[in-house]
């Protein structure tokens, strides 16, 4: 059997064919030579007492039952082989026909390769099985180019936004290298501007491995969120003080079951992005309510707002409404991704709805255990 499973499925359908027109021809066969035994065989005896001299003929040697028998048995064992030679090269040409669909699909298969997933398999119209395979294969490959594009896109993006803060970094020293007496301020400034590029590497290295962290629901914990925003707002209260932006946390009682490190990393982005992305003494309003399975928290801020045609980019991985502006305000365009990545690991669900020079409001659902 093991060996039947290694041949091509064209032999192995012949073969098994090969094997039951044998059986069915054997049992024929031998029903018909033993029916043939059993009713056409004539007595020797009664031949010889029909005898005539009137006909000549009849006066022959008498055949014996042995003998026509034996005749019977060994024609129809011939015939039986001619059957099962004939019956299996048929079954071989026609297993041939039937899977030629399925050997042109293998072929067009084997065509597509990573440079050519813009390729579809196409002339596979029938309503048959070949077809559905052929339509899913083609779905699948689909889904393999828009993977495979994304991540292109996402390495030339990655390239590009660690290359600028390295060219910042060679720049200043090519620079001082070439000051044949640099001051002492000289080098002071060429070493801030260093630290700064560096910091912006090694945040943007952090953020990168972070979009990759295994997730482990087994780190789950319960989570005070009126709490955590606590922390957070802490930890922002230096850059929302340039702004004289307030923040006021409207949250209690409430708790949540999840990864803290990674749950606290996303809501982090969240408000900085309302405090960043805000106007000089604005507003950033946080609140959360609780169903049975679900807890939900806004993050509303009055701040500059995103054009309604760009909601739907803003969660892509490097991309900002205002390039300029965002990187100026040190982003690099992850925060959105990261917290997205994070809160579709805890099975949540995150939207913003926004109204250029009025407000944002983020929404994040997360299930409650
Ligand atoms: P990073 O968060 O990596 O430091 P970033 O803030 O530019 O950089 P995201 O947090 O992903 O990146 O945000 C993507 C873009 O969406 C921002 O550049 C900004 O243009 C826009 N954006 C995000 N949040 C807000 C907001 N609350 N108000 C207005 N614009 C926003
Ligand atoms: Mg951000």
């Amino acid at each position: 059997m093991k060996l039947l499973n290694k041949m091509p499925l064209r032999l192995r359908l012949t073969i098994l064919t090969a094997l039951v027109l044998t059986v069915i021809c054997m049992l024929l066969t031998i029903t018909s030579v033993f029916n043939a035994q059993k009713i056409y065989s004539v007595p020797a005896e009664d031949y010889n007492s029909n005898t005539s001299p009137s006909n000549p003929s009849m006066n022959r040697p008498p055949v014996t039952e042995d003998e026509t028998n034996n005749d019977f048995t060994y024609a129809s064992i011939v015939y039986m082989f001619i059957m099962i030679v004939l019956g299996t090269c048929a079954s071989y040409f026609i297993a041939g026909k039937a899977l030629k669909p399925v050997a042109d699909l293998s072929k067009s298969i084997e065509n597509i390769d990573e440079s050519k997933l813009f390729q579809r398999l196409e002339g596979f119209n029938t309503n048959d099985e070949v077809a559905r395979l052929a339509k899913s294969f083609n779905h699948m490959i689909l889904k393999l180019e828009k993977s495979f594009n994304h991540q292109k896109q996402f390495a030339a993006n990655a390239a590009h936004e660690l290359r600028t803060p390295l060219a910042g970094i060679i720049a200043n020293i090519e620079v001082l290298q070439l000051d044949e007496n640099p001051t002492v301020q000289e080098y002071k400034e060429v070493l801030e501007d260093t630290l700064a590029n560096a910091q912006r590497l090694s945040t943007l290295v952090h953020d990168l491995l972070k979009m990759n962290t295994a997730f482990n629901a087994d780190h789950f914990v319960n989570i005070d969120v009126k709490e955590m925003f606590d922390v957070i707002i802490l930890a922002l209260s230096e850059s929302s003080k340039d702004k004289n932006i307030r923040v006021e946390n409207n949250i209690s009682g409430i708790m949540l079951s999840g990864e803290k490190s990674l749950l606290q990393r996303a809501f982090f982005n969240l408000v900085q992005n309302a405090m960043k992305y805000n106007k000089r003494n604005g507003e950033v309003v946080i609140t959360a309510a609780q169903n049975d399975d679900v807890v939900t928290v806004t993050i509303e801020d009055t701040g500059i707002g995103i054009p309604e045609d760009e909601l739907e980019h803003i969660f892509e991985p490097f991309y900002r409404v205002d390039t300029s502006r965002s990187r100026e305000l040190g982003g690099s365009g992850l925060g959105l991704s990261i917290v997205k990545t994070i809160i579709e690991k805890h099975n949540g669900n995150i939207l913003i709805e926004s109204e250029v020079g009025n407000f944002s409001k983020v929404t994040v659902m997360l299930p409650k255990n």
